[in-house]
């Protein structure tokens, strides 16, 4: 026999049995291992197993190991694994052994393991128009700060400009036309640092597609896929992406660990508008994509804005999957993550790649004070 067709003939045989699923991944693990002509590789554990016969009959490589096992479920159907084998284990007991009548529940009527599984996903997350208006409503104080840190020119502190009108650096030729000098924001004397400028675009980005999810479809849309399906959710989980690039230049200042995030974040973003949707792949993905920014942090030793960063995550990642305070719990998850952004606009400015634009916008500032001592 084939390895191609045992595969299949052992998913089959998953998908059909009314044996309870943890005898038969026993069995599976025994008969799989044996055949199989990647010898080990295969069936690795019950997870495994499970995942695999998600993947409509197909049998995918699932190797557990973090990343990988991140990449590999990427065509698979990343349900739970409890969730599955309940689902599996209830849908077999009842069902006949016959193909066609198996297809005819796939395709027919009932609803196939993903939509049970978006389903239940989203049943738990039910709320009232009012919540959903004010989930819109506190994910703005975040972006709103954003702007007025950049604006305000507060990024630029007194004490820096005050050491540097003592350095070396003051003295020299300085070309002014790198100064702004607009009246309706008198504190912002240059342009500011570009790793400051992708921290608050990453985050004022976001904000609309999230506030037009919650205040104006979220609540409208029925519970389960033709929610989930919706172009503002997609646009919601993808902008968050988008995000999650720019807060990996807002952390590193650096173009080349920027551009290796961007082309993961793009890879997350077209999975979003793929037709099926995958709720535990594109938690996972946005997780990594956390871990990913926050590395740079570490790299420098910055212990204290990284513990203080996932200290916020953890919570707020708690907030968001247990709703320990029911329909509130999103608003809450959403005002403990609005304490990331100042956080991060911080560390940004304090990066090495935003030092000169620092001195450039100093140095204006110290233009400005002697031109208003002139006048
Ligand atoms: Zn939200």
């Amino acid at each position: 026999m084939s390895s191609t067709a045992s595969k299949s003939r052992h998913a089959r045989l998953l998908q059909r049995t009314s044996t309870p699923m943890l005898e038969m991944i026993e069995k599976q693990r025994g008969s799989t291992t044996s055949k199989s002509e990647t010898g080990s590789t295969l069936h690795q554990s019950s997870q495994d197993l499970v995942e695999t016969v998600g993947h409509d009959g197909g049998v995918g490589m699932g190797t557990s190991d973090g990343f990988t096992f991140f990449m590999d479920t990427d065509e698979l159907t990343t349900s739970s694994p409890s969730l599955l084998v309940e689902q599996q284990t209830s849908t077999d007991l009842k069902s006949d052994t016959s193909t066609s009548k198996r297809r005819k529940h796939k395709d027919g009527k009932q609803k196939s393991f993903d939509e049970l599984d978006v389903d239940k996903y989203m049943a738990k997350r039910e709320m009232s128009p009012f919540q959903e208006r004010m989930n819109a409503v506190t994910v703005m104080p975040g972006a709103f700060y954003c702007i007025m840190f950049v604006l305000s020119g507060a990024w630029l502190s007194p004490s820096f400009v005050q050491d540097h009108s003592k350095s070396v650096m003051a003295a020299a030729p300085f070309d002014d036309t790198q100064c702004l000098n607009w009246s309706w924001m008198p504190h912002l004397h240059a342009a500011p640092p570009l790793p400051l400028v992708a921290a608050a675009l990453g985050i004022v980005a976001h904000a609309p597609f999230s506030f037009i999810y919650h205040w104006k479809f979220a609540h409208r849309l029925p519970a389960g896929l033709p929610r989930t399906n919706h172009w503002s959710r997609r646009m919601d989980q993808a902008m968050i992406h988008f995000c999650s690039a720019c807060m990996a230049y807002a952390t590193s200042g650096r173009l080349d660990f920027f551009l290796v995030n961007a082309l993961f974040n793009l890879d997350c973003i077209y999975r979003h508008f793929i037709p099926k949707v995958y709720p535990r792949r594109n938690q996972m993905r946005i997780f990594l994509s956390l871990v990913a920014y926050t590395i740079p942090l570490l790299r420098r030793g910055d212990w204290d804005l990284f513990v203080k960063l996932w200290s916020l995550f953890t919570v707020s990642g708690w907030l968001f999957g247990q709703y320990p305070i029911g329909g509130w719990s999103h608003s809450v998850f959403h005002i403990v993550m609005a304490f990331v952004p100042p956080l991060l606009m911080t560390a940004a400015v304090e990066l090495p790649a935003s030092h000169k634009q620092l001195e450039v916008a100093a140095q204006c500032a110290l233009l400005a004070k002697d031109n208003l001592v002139v006048s």
